[in-house]
């Protein structure tokens, strides 16, 4: 099976693991490590791949910096430890990034944050604006307010949502394991690490073990459902050992690795989860002109809709229905139904007039939307 070319990627999230990040003997960042992985990333970034770092490593730090316990801390500890650490990693990322010309910005996220629909819209804006603006994202779970019972707790899987949220093609997750075994290496001298990982079977789970490391809460095994999570999203996944000076540049030049593979794409992953796994909240109804529009692959604009059913909020499904009454699609709203019901008929031009705020020019984007027979 062969392996994809990293180069051809387009939007890149990497995770970076809490074990390459802090030396716990000096409770403080391996700045020197982090300035070459900067500068990878940058490479990509300069080459016009969207990048976001998704970073552990607050709770391991403050935990050095306020001289805690080793071994897993109580809740309350362990919100302190983030509290102390969080600011410190930010600012050396902001550092590190910013020596090499690149801005960063900082997004803590809860798990509401990526599992509520409202919320994971916002969120997904918010990144998508960050990146319309060439900065790179750098995000972890806000540790200091995730309570132990809806949290994530491991980066692995925090940073697949991440990657399905911005629609990304490509996650990365470095750390100090060189990828996927046959069996836990530890355990087993024999096991034989697997380059291409096609899909991810139960044969696949059971290799996984449960084993993590003193200062990572992942393991293998956050890695594998890292692993669904970002291929049913569209995105490819690659596990690689982040010790090296240039961890990218080592996968990009075929090194040892793990890749995961997606059979689909962020778009058709979106569209197809549009398509059958939503209750739709309402119906738009559109003329002819752009039913035809939309099949034309293009956004559908306040233009061209001729009625509205249903009480539905900004980001919801509903039905698309032409003019004869048939449902030609599905898609995720962009205004509320009382706002698309002031804006119908109308151009785009005209929405911030009537609505007194400027929203998106279409009603529902097309990257949104799954039509009949798509
Ligand atoms: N969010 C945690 C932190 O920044 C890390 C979780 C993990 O190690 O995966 O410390």
């Amino acid at each position: 099976m062969k392996r994809p070319i990293f180069e051809s990627f387009r939007r890149i999230v990497v995770k970076v693991g809490s074990s390459l990040l802090v030396d716990p003997r000096e409770a403080k960042v391996k700045r020197d490590w982090l300035a070459h992985l900067a500068a990878d990333l940058v490479e990509a970034h300069r080459r016009g791949a969207d990048v976001l770092v998704v970073s552990s490593g607050a709770v391991a730090l403050g935990r050095s910096v306020l001289g805690l316990q080793s071994g897993p801390l109580p809740l309350e500890d362990s919100q302190a430890a983030a509290a102390v650490g969080q600011i410190a990693l930010a600012r050396i990322w902001a550092e590190v990034l910013g020596d090499l010309g690149v801005t960063a910005g900082q997004i803590l996220v809860t798990f509401g944050d990526t599992e509520e629909r409202r919320r994971y819209l916002y969120a997904r804006e918010c990144l998508t604006r960050l990146l319309a603006l060439r900065a790179v994202p750098v995000i972890n779970e806000n540790d200091t307010v995730a309570t132990s019972e809806i949290r994530y707790g491991d980066n692995d899987r925090l940073a697949a949502r991440v990657a399905t949220m911005a629609s990304a093609d490509l996650l990365v997750l470095l750390s100090d394991v060189d990828g996927l075994y046959t069996a836990p290496p530890a355990e087993d001298k024999t096991a034989k690490r697997i380059d291409v990982v096609p899909r991810v079977t139960a044969d696949v789970e059971a290799m996984a073990g449960g084993a993590a490391s003193q200062y990572s809460r992942g393991g293998m095994r956050t890695k594998i459902e890292a692993a669904k999570i970002a291929t049913t999203g569209g995105a490819h996944m690659v596990i690689a050992d982040g010790r090296v000076a240039s961890p990218l540049a080592r996968i990009a030049g075929g090194g040892p690795c793990t890749w995961f593979l997606t059979s689909s794409t962020p778009v058709t992953a979106r569209k197809k989860w549009i398509a059958g796994s939503l209750e739709p909240k309402g119906v738009i109804h559109v003329d002819d002109g752009a039913a035809r529009a939309l099949g034309a692959g293009k956004s559908l604009l306040p233009a061209g809709v001729t009625g509205v059913e249903g009480s539905f909020a900004r980001g919801d499904c509903i039905v698309i229905r032409n003019r004869k009454g048939g449902e030609i699609g599905r898609g995720l709203v962009t205004y509320d139904a009382l706002d698309v019901a002031r804006i119908i008929g109308r151009s785009s031009r005209d929405i911030e007039g009537l609505l007194g705020f400027k929203g998106p020019d279409e009603v529902i984007h097309r990257d949104d939307m799954a039509l009949n027979g798509d």
